[in-house]
């Protein structure tokens, strides 16, 4: 039977009080809430550029068996990484302090790309393609783009959303 709305709210407030899956925390990164998202990442500790921020594990999805979630992350032209928590927390930012490389044949790392000092959210750029589930990115950064989109996207994804606005108010 399928979960009501009441029911499945109270389960989740259960299981986040027994298990907190949402609170992941060790020397070097950390879970935290953060609005407007929900969580976010956060350095428990100075990173330097180049250094490795942590290592990206999760589930390896062959891409021709897959259309992508929202949040899968690219290893090659094969496979997917569907990203396990903590990194499945990372949030997106138009002006991030890291990025996603491959590292391993399973795995990806998350890399410092600037000076990160302790405290600060980690972010990397997600570098969406435009389309119509795009949420509006509240990254705050000077140079936001206004969409969780790749810069490249931007001229697309402004047309998309003045198509999506006149749908809605119609
Ligand atoms: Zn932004």
């Amino acid at each position: 039977m399928a979960l009501s709305k009441k029911r499945r709210r109270q389960l989740q407030a259960k299981l986040d009080k027994l298990y907190d899956y949402r609170h992941y925390a060790d020397d070097d990164i950390a879970v935290r809430e953060v609005k407007p998202y929900g969580v976010g990442v956060f350095a428990q500790r100075q990173f330097l550029p180049a250094e490795l921020v942590m290592e990206v594990q999760g589930q390896l999805i062959p891409q021709d068996r897959y259309d992508g979630s929202s949040y899968v992350m690219e290893m090659d032209s094969e496979w997917y990484l569907e990203p396990a928590i903590p990194a499945a927390f990372v949030n997106h930012s138009c002006s991030p302090n890291c990025e996603l490389v491959q590292l391993t044949k399973t795995t990806m790392a998350l890399v410092a790309i600037c000076n990160i000092e302790a405290e600060s959210q980690l972010t990397f750029d997600y570098g969406w393609e435009a389309a119509d589930w795009i949420p509006e990115c509240a990254c705050q950064a000077r140079n936001c783009r206004g969409w969780v989109v790749d810069k490249s996207q931007v001229k697309k994804m402004k047309k998309l959303a003045k198509r999506r606005s006149k749908s809605e108010s119609a």
